[in-house]
Parts: structure tokens; sequence; C-alpha cells
């Protein structure tokens, strides 16, 4: 025998003792659906495990979960027949955060969001709520291992040592606080399963008497279960409490038998975009379970969905691994596919309301199919269910779909615009937008960068073909409003001024307000799509872009008259403001001094023309009430010098940096 040893917790784990154990839980009774909830997940594992493993332990009897209440010593014992701990995994799991539910649930601690406790089981320490010692004795089925007993008090750490448990599986023994002395009715405690724990896919005893009735919810008819039992039942097997947006339940004899019960939750679970994140759909073979955790049915763009599927055509003694490769297991997840698909498309029809309320929730994952999807059927029905903003609002919720920008479309657009970009407020202000909005003509704007794939991937809808408004040439035919000349190589002059910057400098058809924007080549990686690559890590060769001008813009007409002057050092800081601007309105400043020095030139010029003397005024007193016409040299000669705020470090005129 080993002496016993004690260790501390882990930071995670103190928070969150001393949140249990100190805040006033109005349902304390919630430690039984989570200890039980333990237990269950144990008795699914050693079935998984022992197909599997072909020299783990059998256990003693049928799987099953025992509560014992002890009046005499205050305690109560959960004990299951399942999985069992080793020594390693008792320090690993119940001395830190193990994964999951209570990890969440202590990130959320961590950002203060104790608003959000409802949301998350609080796994194994929820025992503290009642107990104010906790004694886990547990025996693995790995035969090799020997048994394990855990103790804490609820403080800073815990005692484990080695110990004889006999059969495979875990007690978790309750040595109950004094104002907890309640769950020693075994009535309560039966109360409380029945509450909780109905669906439990393990007979639940308390003392004597079996305390719920596992019954299969999925092998019964749709039309006898009712709305409350299909919440029950979700919660059980996703740990969720919230109800589910949607279930869908049904079953199939052709070309596989199977039944499915599958739910769409109500909100994002937190770990859906975590590789290790749980994904909860159980899979059975005739009533018995073969895997808990069968994310293998379900392609990555339905990753949120949970439920049970139960089949008659899977073999039931085939490890995980091969029953992934199964035909029947590729047919059961195109049939599964599709039929959640044509279930979310009837919710967008029958119910505006719900069908944005998951979209909102899920939305960018599901527009990963657009990209990622192999049956093309599967992919008509991504386009149809997809949502996107667009020009017809403001207001960053309002969303459309293809048909409905389709609908509302002139005769004569043969093609749907779109623009992807940084955020909501730089995509909807975007220069790139004022001709279609100068004509009216609706373009769907994203800022999600799944988009970034998922337009092009679309390709056409309906024959008309998606086309980003950022690249290439715009041709939105004939216009009535007459551009001004400007001279015919000023493009290219200022393409001389710009070398190196731009791949070339062109007279703009898009714009009606803003000076100059900057245009992706038609073939070309977008300039968005390279931000995202470099966010990513991947960094790829930097695109050279299209700067495109105004020539109904004042600074390209002063350009134009400097250019006819042959007067190219003083158009050189107008010709970078043009590229400056550009940049800017995508978020992007890339030599911020030699900006500041250009805007300096600039005010100067300003001055210069409202004829204001430079040496007409002094520098402003710091204190005094500004002049009611400054003085052009003031202004310029205090912006040499006065201190400029640039991403929020405050530079002189010269660049340095003057705060930190
Ligand atoms: P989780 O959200 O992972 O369930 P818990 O805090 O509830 O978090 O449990 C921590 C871990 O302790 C579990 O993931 C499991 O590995 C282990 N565990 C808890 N109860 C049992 C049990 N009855 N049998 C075997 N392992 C258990």
């Amino acid at each position: 025998m080993s002496e016993s040893k004690t260790l501390p917790f882990n930071a995670e784990v103190r928070q969150l003792l001393d949140l249990v154990i100190h805040s006033l839980y109005s349902e304390r009774e919630v430690f039984l659906r989570e200890l039980i909830s333990n237990a269950s997940d144990a008795l699914d594992k050693a079935r998984v495990v022992a197909l599997q493993e072909q020299d783990f332990v059998a256990a003693a009897g049928e799987p099953r979960i025992d509560i014992r209440v002890d009046s005499v010593n205050r305690t109560i014992t959960l004990s299951d027949n399942g999985v069992g701990l080793t020594h390693a995994e008792a320090i690993d799991s119940l001395g830190t955060i193990a994964r999951s539910g209570t990890k969440a649930f202590a990130e959320a601690l961590k950002e203060q969001k104790h608003n959000l406790i409802g949301q998350f089981g609080v796994g194994f320490y929820a025992a503290f709520m009642v107990a104010d010692r906790v004694e886990v004795r547990s025996q693995s089925g790995h035969s090799d291992s020997p048994g394990v007993i855990w103790t804490c008090d609820g403080t800073t750490e815990y005692t484990i040592s080695q110990g004889e448990r006999g059969d495979r599986g875990t007690d978790v023994i309750l040595h109950l606080r004094e104002d907890s002395e309640e769950f020693l009715d075994e009535a309560r405690l039966k109360e409380i399963v029945k509450r909780y724990s109905e669906f439990v896919g393990y007979p639940i005893f308390v003392g004597e008497d079996q305390a719920n009735e596992p019954k299969a919810l999925w092998t019964r008819s749709p039309s006898e279960v009712d709305d409350e039992e299909y919440n029950t039942f979700y919660g059980q097997i996703s740990g969720d409490f919230m109800p589910p947006a949607t279930h869908l339940h049904w079953s199939a004899d052709a070309p596989i038998q199977y039944k499915a019960l599958l739910y769409v939750p109500s909100a994002a679970p937190h770990d859906m975009n975590h590789a290790d994140g749980r994904r909860d759909i159980k899979l059975y073979a005739r009533r018995v379970l073969i895997d808990d955790a069968a994310a293998f049915l379900m392609p990555d763009y339905l990753r949120f969905i949970r439920g049970v599927v139960d089949t008659e055509d899977l073999q039931l003694n085939v490890s995980r691994e091969l029953v992934q490769q199964t035909a029947t297991v590729d047919k059961l997840r195109s049939q599964l596919t599709s039929k959640v698909l044509r279930h979310l498309q009837s919710i967008a029809k029958k119910d505006a309301e719900a069908y944005t309320g998951i979209w909102e929730a899920f939305g960018g994952v599901i527009k990963e199919g657009l990209h990622n999807v192999s049956s093309s059927k599967d992919k008509e029905r991504l386009i149809t269910l997809a949502r996107f903003n667009s020009t017809r609002s403001d207001d960053a919720s309002g969303q459309v779909s293809l048909a409905q920008y389709v609908e509302a479309m002139s005769e004569d657009q043969d093609t749907i615009y779109y623009l992807v970009g940084t955020d909501h407020a730089a995509v909807s202000r975007s220069p790139h937008l004022e001709a279609f909005k100068r004509k009216g003509i609706e373009v769907l704007l994203s800022w999600d960068t799944v988009d970034e794939w998922a337009f092009p991937s679309i390709e056409t809808f309906q024959d008309k073909k998606l086309v980003s408004i950022s690249r290439g040439e715009v041709d939105l035919g004939d216009d009535d409003t007459t551009t001004p000349d400007v001279s015919e190589d000023l493009a290219g002059w200022i393409g001389t001024i710009l070398e190196g910057e731009v791949s070339s400098v062109r007279t703009s058809n898009r714009l009606t307000n803003s000076a100059s924007v900057l245009v992706d080549d038609q073939f070309g990686v977008s300039n968005n799509m390279q931000r995202i690559m470099r966010q990513l890590n991947q960094a790829l060769p930097a695109a050279q872009r299209i700067l495109e001008i105004n020539p109904s813009h004042a600074l390209v007409r002063t350009l134009d008259q400097l250019h006819k002057d042959d007067r190219k050092s003083e158009a050189e800081p107008l010709a970078w403001l043009l590229l400056d601007q550009a940049r800017l309105v995508e978020g992007e400043v890339r030599d911020p001094v030699g900006l500041v020095q250009r805007l300096q030139v600039l005010s100067t010029l300003a001055a210069q023309a409202l004829g204001v003397s430079p040496q007409a005024a002094p520098h402003p007193e710091p204190a005094a009430e500004p002049a009611a016409e400054p003085a052009a040299d003031a202004a310029t000669e205090a912006a040499d010098e006065a201190p400029v705020v640039i991403d929020g470090e405050v530079l002189d005129a010269s660049g340095a940096q003057l705060s930190e």
C-alpha cells in the first residue's frame, strides 16, 4: 500500500469550490443531477471501452446507479459500476478542472460572468453544495490498476491514496453539511431523481426502490412524447438545461433501418469551435450504446446537433474506428444530414423568427458547409438556408436570403453583388458601395470571415453570378451623371508617383463621394483574405492592388492641375494622400508618420488657399479661447509641434512616441 498524499488544487478549482460553497444556491438539489450524470457518463464509457479493449474487466452485474442513505453517519453514497478511475485519472479529473461543462463554468467565472452559472452544470464539485467532506472510492476496469481513494473537505487541497473497492466502478460518499439534512430523506431523493434524471439510460435505485424508469424515448412514437419529455431528455444527453430550439424525431426503414431523435440547441455550445469540444450524438445499435460521442454521424458544419441515433443495421462488437468506416455509417450520415437540412428549410419557411434565432446562433458554422459540402443537393439546401446582411437595411441584424435578393432585383440586373470586409462599420460605409447606392442596386454585405469562402463557393444562384464588388472593374451600364474630364494620362502619372505601392492606378466607375479606393485584382487573393491568412499565421506574398481615383473629386482635380503645370514634387504628397485614404477606410494605417506629414502639407495648402498669412498669429496660448479664425500658419506650426494621436499612441510631429 502506498501512503496517502496531499495535493493542492489548481487555482480554477479553488475558485470554483469557493463559489460553490459560499454562494447560496436556490436549487442545491441539482448536486444530485450532476453526480448522476457523471455516473451515467461512466456507465456509457464502460460500454464503449469494453467494445474496444478485450481485457477490460467486466462489471459485477447489470449497469446501474445506486443511492444509499446512512442517517446515523449523515452520508449519502452514490455508486455506479461504470468505467471507474485509475490513480492518475483521479488526480487529473478530480484535482484539476476536467474538460467540458466544469471547465466552461470555470472560464465563465474568470470572466466574472456569474449570471451564466445557470447554463452550466457545475459538475462533480456541486457535491460541495451539500457536503463538507467528499470521499471517492473507485476501481478502474483496467486490470492492472489498483483501487483509489480520494478525499477532500472542500478546502484548497485533497488527499489521495490506494484502497480497495472490490468491483469495477465508483462510490461517491457525501458527508452532509448540517444545513443539508433534508437530503437524508429517501422520498426527497426519489423526487429529485424523477425531476432531473428520469431519462438517464440506466436504472437508478434509491435504497431498495428503482426511482426512474429508463426508457429509450426515441423508440416511442413522436405522437406519444410531449414537449416536456423531449426537453428533459435533451437536458439529460447534452447537459444543457435550456430548452432546445427545435427537435426532429423520426424513423426510417430503407436503405437503413434506424430511429433518430436530434436537437438543435437554442444557443451555441461554448465549445462548438473547439477541436475537442463535446459532440453529443449517441449511437446505439439495437438499443445498446456503441458510441457516446459519434461525431462522425454529422458533417462538421452541423456539429452543434445533439441527439440519439439507433440503428438495426450495425454490428455490436466493432470498434469505433471500424464503425466509422462502414458503408452503413456513410449512408446514415447522409440521411441524417439531409433530414436536418430539410427540417431547417421548413422552419425557415414557416417560422421566420425562430429561424432567425437559429441562424444567429449557428449560421456561421452552417455556412462552412457551402465550402465543404460534397453532395450537390445538400449544397442547394445550404444555399437556401444562408442569410446575409445587405444594403437594404442599415441594421446589422436585418438579413436576406439569396431568393429575396433576386426577387428584389430589377429586370436588367443579372449579377448578385457582394462585399466582404472587416466589420459592419467598414463594410456598410465602404466607398465600393457608392456607385451601387447611387443606382439603387442592392449589395450583400458581410464581415464574417467564413464568407470569404462561402460566396465564391456559391458561384451562381438562379443563373445569376455572384460577384465581389471589391474586385476587378465595375460595369453598371451607362451612367447619366457626367464625369468631368481629367487628363487622359493623369492615372498613369499618379501611378509613377505611387510606384511599388499599387499595381496600377485607374479612373473609377464606382466612386461618388470618395476620392479613391483600393480594388483587388480580378483573380488574385483578396485583401481581406490576406488579412485573415495573416491572422492565421499563414501570410501570403503581398498582392499589389489597383488604386481607383474619382475624377469628380476636388483632390483628384487639383492633382490634374498640378500635372498639367508639371509640378510633380508638389503633387507627390497629394497623390500619396489618395492612397492613404483608400487604406484608412479599410482600417489600415501603414505609415502613420508619413501620413501626418502629408496632412500637414494639406493644411498649409488650405491655409494658403484661404489667404491666411503664415506670419499672422503667434502660437496660441494653451488655455486661450480658440480664435474665431485660426491663423493658417499657427495651425501649420502647431501641427508641426503638437502631439498627434495615432492608434492610441501619442506621437510628436516627427513620429517619436511621447507617452506609453
Ligand atoms: P465533466 O463536465 O467533465 O463531467 P465533472 O467535474 O463533473 O466534469 O467531472 C470531472 C471528471 O471526473 C469527469 O469528466 C470524469 O472523468 C470524472 N468522474 C466524475 N465522476 C465519475 C464517476 N462516477 N466515474 C468515473 N469518472 C468520474
